[in-house]
């Protein structure tokens, strides 16, 4: 198991869709001082800092704790998640707004 939220990427599998898919974009990650998971995982979260910020394609709010998920690699609808801080899975969603957004996965 890595380090990085992003448990299962959406992959194409066959060769026509990874054809019409771009590969996703690679973020190199910093630590921004997120202290509540271990130093090996701080760079994958970060503090949401309000109505002025706004989020990376590889950033998805989580439902639950309103904590920045990060992944080294954009993440796209149907991928799944883990929230270390409040331990919640999640499965990220394209919403009506066009915005990515992660629900609860159960
Ligand atoms: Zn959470």
């Amino acid at each position: 198991m890595t380090a990085d939220p992003l448990e299962s990427a959406q992959e194409p599998t066959t060769s026509v869709d990874a054809a019409r898919e771009p590969p996703r974009q690679r973020f190199i990650l910093d630590d921004t001082g997120f202290d509540e998971v271990p130093p090996k995982y701080r760079r994958f979260y970060r503090k949401w800092r309000g109505p002025d910020d706004s989020l990376a394609p590889n950033e998805v709010i989580c439902p639950v704790c309103s904590v920045v998920i990060r992944s080294s690699r954009e993440l796209r609808p149907g991928d799944r998640v883990y929230c270390m801080p409040c331990m919640s899975r999640l499965v990220v969603v394209r919403a009506a707004s066009g915005r990515l957004e992660a629900h609860v996965s159960y």
